[in-house]
């Protein structure tokens, strides 16, 4: 895997060694102000498994692409300004071709060309799909985003068969038919929601692959009018609503032949209608049907030679276009990104009507023209309902003035379609999706709740296909640090290396996962116990163990590691947020069993009795493995109390043993968790609203605070907007909470005479940034 740099997990800002792939990766034919932050390339399913989890600890948003030629869409760049592109380039697996059923398995990395090679090895029975953009593209990339095919292979996503895919908590999931038959079994359809979707992440694809046809003829006319245009339209309807799949029609404008390279064909409009056949006499019927059809409505009527060769190759001939705006011809090798070539697709859904096809295309064309633009239009009919317009903007981005009237002439073509009710078909990274769904809240509500529920920090690719919710930041809050201490440094190593003693005991295979697992937990802090707060720990070293009882430290400590170990293993294992692998729960069961043997030692050692660790491992297990519903505030805080009581059992036989009183010292950790609490909460404010979660954000708000939280917990797009106007008066109140009981902590350590906790505890201040724009709920 290539991180950004080698400090992701971590840091993916950290970039300058990697500045290049950076600025390589964010070249685009269209103006965007949206930029990616870094780039990894996972190489395996658990390697993206890891940058998942990274991006959730991060709070980052991930852009996947498959091989990132998303030309005039926006090629790499995301929706979200700073997201991390994830390249799946390097999964390029070919798998279970199936003469039977006509399928193949392609990993996101298979190109077009690759696929086409397959097959051909395999004796050419199927047809590869092809594109009119790179056959280094991706097959899964083209599908992912309802991509154009060529010859028979028209709606992309429709040859989708099944998926697996990878949601955001890391889940590996099968979507469709795999294997075997290719009709979907009984049960809900849910391929759709990965195509032109931010659900998950696509690792598989099985497509459908088209039978190679014998023999195949093109039939080609003029037409000289847009009436004429109409006219052919309404004519082939019926042909094609047949169901005929050895038909194909396709129209393209003059100004769209010329960027093509091709010959102009001397009137506005130029159609084809490819038939293919099972032999001469097939073919021939077929022709004759679309001669007749050309015939009535155009000029200048073609009917090319039956034509018995190999299916079309992929090639970069498509690509032409692509580089009619620039001073130069089209390289051998080309790459429109690179050559700072000026592309933008307009993609309109139209319904397979005469009369609104020839209004739309000739509002297109005044638009287009009125920009400066020569109005390249094609026409791609699907089935007689359904046809697609795709307008391309071909300029030079190296021309000054050129990026700014690509932008306002999709800007003034996207308003039109707005107008006239006409979806979009394919939308640009550009921007964020929003508008469109929003005309229909019911969809936008579903939509929100799948993303909800799948995807609850909105990691993956945030405003593609399902608008992001209404960004509601958490609160910058943070505990202030205690300054740079090397005792305390030197603990937190000591620390993590009784933790990795543990890990060192399982079988190497689940060993190199945890290790993995810590690691990304631990991110930009040098051990695992860099997460944790000072002050949960520091009395290891702060409160004195005196004569012999000085011998128990090593256990302590190591008993205290896996206590906190396992607060943080639960609550991610529990919350989903930690994939539930046999390996982590089995750590799981390891940590649990070595922390019941070091609390028995000590205590015996202490000279008490069981019952105290006991009780206070038995109150944890029920707060976090069945957690009552909080009815209110003190409810919420009491329980987080409970949840800590794990904790508390090192810190209780540490006093114990150091003569000390065991409940001031537990409690200290108690007070502070619950600081931790409202600290952590206020933090996410936006991620738990969205999720509905009555965090204790949630019960300290009233009225119509309260009810906007709950809206935005159901799906309401507007509520969180509405919560953010609400908030600040519970704001304040919950931060005092958290400082108050930071300060009875501190109390209670001053009370013991345990000074270098206290000032531990005075320096973790609740710390509200000094930010620019003072959010108003913080003041
Ligand atoms: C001159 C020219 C002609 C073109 N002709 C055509 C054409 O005939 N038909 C056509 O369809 N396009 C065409 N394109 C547009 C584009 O180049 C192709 O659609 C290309 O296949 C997309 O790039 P890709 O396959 O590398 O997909 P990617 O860029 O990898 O993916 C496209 C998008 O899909 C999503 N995505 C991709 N992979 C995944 C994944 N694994 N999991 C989740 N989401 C994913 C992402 O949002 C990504 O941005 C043309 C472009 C140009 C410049």
């Amino acid at each position: 895997m290539t991180w950004p740099g080698d400090t992701w997990p971590g840091d993916p800002f950290d970039l300058p060694r990697e500045a290049a792939l950076l600025a390589a990766a964010n070249r685009t034919t269209l103006a965007s102000d949206r930029r990616l932050a870094g780039v990894v390339a996972p190489g395996s399913a658990e390697e993206l498994r890891a940058v998942l989890r990274a991006a959730v600890r991060d709070g980052l948003a991930l852009h996947p692409v498959s091989t990132g030629r998303n030309w005039g869409y926006g090629s790499r760049r995301p929706h979200r300004n700073g997201a991390i592109l994830v390249s799946l380039a390097a999964l390029d697996a070919i798998e279970d071709y199936d003469e039977v059923t006509g399928t193949v398995v392609v990993g996101p990395g298979v190109t077009f060309a690759a696929l086409a090679a397959f097959l051909a090895s395999r004796g050419g029975r199927f047809q590869p799909p092809r594109t009119g953009s790179s056959p280094g593209s991706s097959v899964v990339g083209n599908i992912a985003e309802r991509g154009i095919g060529k010859d028979l292979y028209e709606d992309m996503a429709g040859h989708l068969v099944g998926l697996a895919v990878m949601t955001a908590d890391g889940g590996l999931h099968e979507v469709g038919p795999m294997r075997g038959p290719i009709l979907p079994p009984a049960g809900p359809d849910l391929r759709g929601l990965f195509v032109q979707g931010n659900l998950g992440i696509v690792l598989r694809a099985r497509i459908r692959l088209a039978l190679t046809p014998p023999v195949r003829q093109v039939v080609a006319a003029a037409l000289p009018s847009h009436g004429a245009l109409a006219a052919f339209v309404e004519a082939s309807r019926a042909a094609l609503q047949i169901g005929d799949p050895w038909l194909r029609v396709e129209i393209v404008n003059a100004a769209r032949a010329v960027a093509q390279d091709e010959e102009s064909p001397g009137a506005p409009w130029l159609a084809y209608a490819t038939v293919w056949g099972k032999g001469p006499e097939d073919l021939a019927l077929r022709a004759r049907t679309a001669a007749n059809l050309l015939g009535r409505c155009g000029t200048g009527l073609e009917v090319c030679a039956p034509d018995d060769g190999p299916p079309a190759a992929p090639s970069t001939t498509g690509l032409h276009s692509a580089y009619h705006g620039k001073p130069f011809a089209m390289p051998d090798d080309p790459d429109p990104d690179r050559d700072r070539c000026g592309v933008l697709w307009v993609t309109a859904n139209l319904r397979h009507h005469g009369g609104e096809v020839a209004g739309i295309t000739e509002a297109f064309e005044t638009i287009m023209s009125a920009h400066g633009f020569a109005p390249a239009l094609s026409l791609r009919a699907i089935d007689g309902r359904s046809l697609r317009l795709v307008a391309g903007l071909f300029g030079d981005r190296d021309r000054p003035g050129d990026d700014a009237r690509a932008t306002a002439c999709a800007e003034a073509l996207h308003a039109l379609m707005a107008r006239n009710g006409i979806p979009v078909g394919r939308r640009t990274s550009a921007q964020e999706v929003g508008q469109d769904l929003d005309q229909n809240p019911g969809d936008a509500r579903l939509a929100r709740a799948l993303k909800r529920a799948l995807d609850p920090d909105e990691i993956l690719a945030p405003g593609r296909g399902i608008p992001a919710g209404p960004p509601l930041p958490g609160l910058p809050l943070t505990f202030g640090g205690p300054p740079d201490d090397p005792v305390l440094d030197d603990l937190a190593r000591q620390m993590a290396a009784d933790l990795d003693g543990l890990v060192a005991g399982l079988p190497e295979g689940l060993a190199r996962d945890a290790r993995a697992a810590l690691a990304a937990y631990a991110g930009k802090h040098p051990t695992f116990f860099g997460l944790y707060y000072r002050p949960t720990w520091s009395f290891l070293a702060r409160v004195a163990l005196p004569g012999p009882a000085a011998r128990h430290r090593p256990r302590l400590r190591r008993l205290h590691a896996l206590t906190l170990f396992l607060h943080l293993w639960d609550d991610h294992l529990a919350d989903g947020q930690l994939a539930p692998t046999l390996g982590r729960i089995h750590l799981r069961s390891c940590a649990w069993s070595a922390m019941e043997d070091e609390a028995a030692a000590l205590s015996r050692a202490a000279g008490l009795p069981d019952a105290p660790w006991r009780d206070a491992a038995a109150a944890y297990l029920e707060a976090v493995g069945a957690p009552p519903e909080p009815a209110d505030l003190d409810a919420a805080l009491a329980l987080a109390r409970r949840e800590a009581a794990l904790c508390t059992i090192a810190p209780g036989l540490h006093a114990a043993l150091a003569g000390e009183d065991a409940a001031a010292l537990a409690r200290i950790i108690e007070d502070f968790a619950v600081a931790w609490r409202i600290v952590d909460d206020l933090q996410d404010i936006g991620r738990d609203a969205a999720a509905g979660r009555r965090s204790t954000v949630r019960l300290a708000l009233t009225g119509a605070a309260a009810g906007a939280w709950d809206a935005a917990g159901v799906g309401d797009p507007r509520a969180l907007a509405a919560l953010a106007a609400r908030l600040g008066p519970a704001v304040p109140g919950l931060v005092a909470r958290a400082q108050a009981a930071l300060d009875a902590a501190r109390a209670v350590a001053q009370a013991h005479g345990w000074r270098d906790l206290a000032a531990d505890l005075a320096a973790s201040r609740v710390v509200i940034p000094d930010v620019a724009a003072p959010d108003p709920a913080l003041r």
